[in-house]
């Protein structure tokens, strides 16, 4: 994964504004107690999202057993099982999901793997089913249709490539588009449930190639999946992320 580059604390920066840094730079002590990573809501403990439609709304693409499982079992999974490992960290509570993720450096040792892949876990689902709709919008909008043609060549290119890594991807995990803090795209895998913000990129677009995401429908077959989720994914919601990234961007830096 040579295209992502190593967490660094001026990338967590950059990634996720202030709330992340106050992390990045804590530690334990001082800017933990501090709370200042936490919004009006409490951030934690991490609830389930509610999907804004049926579990058989994205038939045939998903199958409605496997969005059921998928919502209700694995990604529940992760849930419970990131607030137990949190329960004795009381100033971690104070920090989304996000915030710990891009500042895991900082996250106390005994807790960080956990962190790792049960917050990772959390996170990576909440933005799998925002970015699903029974009526999405089939297309990027015109910034972010620029930077993929730029980046990719074209958006089938870009498919194309989302399709290959997702292939190669051995074992668990996902294939990621995500943009660095310049607003330049990237293509990468994440094995397990390794979040973007851990590599200081920031995810647009993920596709889940754990089996449990299409083993029910597609059996052996990912390369249908792979092929056959685009159908569900809505644009829109990943237009609202690149948007958030280039508010962010500043131009003297790439
Ligand atoms: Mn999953």
């Amino acid at each position: 994964m040579s295209s992502t580059p190593d967490l660094t604390r001026r990338q967590v920066l950059k990634v996720l504004g202030s709330g992340a840094a106050v992390l990045a730079m804590g530690g334990v002590g001082r800017s933990f107690a501090e709370g200042s990573g936490a919004g009006s809501a409490p951030p934690q403990p991490f609830v389930l999202p509610t999907l804004g439609f049926a579990y058989d709304a994205l038939e045939p693409t998903i199958d409605a057993r496997t969005m059921e499982i998928h919502l209700t079992k694995h990604h529940q999974a992760y849930i419970d099982a990131a607030n137990r490992a949190l329960a004795p960290y009381p100033n971690l509570q104070r920090f989304t999901a996000d915030q710990l993720l891009a500042g895991l450096a900082s996250v106390p040792e005994p807790v960080r793997l956990a962190v790792r892949n049960q917050v990772g876990g959390h996170a990576n689902h909440c933005l799998f089913w925002q970015q699903l709709s029974p009526n999405p919008g089939r297309e990027p909008g015109k910034d972010l249709e620029k930077a993929i043609e730029g980046a990719f060549g074209s958006l089938d290119a870009f498919k194309m490539r989302m399709t290959d890594l997702g292939m190669k991807c051995f074992g668990s995990g996902w294939v990621w588009l995500s943009a660095k803090p310049s607003g330049a795209l990237i293509v990468h895998i994440g094995a397990n449930e390794d979040s973007p913000l851990l590599f200081g990129v920031r995810p647009l677009l993920g596709i889940d190639v754990w089996e449990h995401a299409y083993y029910l429908k597609h059996q052996w077959q990912r390369y249908d999946y792979l092929q056959t989720v685009w159908q569900a994914i809505d644009w829109h919601a990943v237009d609202d992320r690149y948007a958030d990234v280039l508010a962010a961007a500043q131009p003297a830096q790439s």
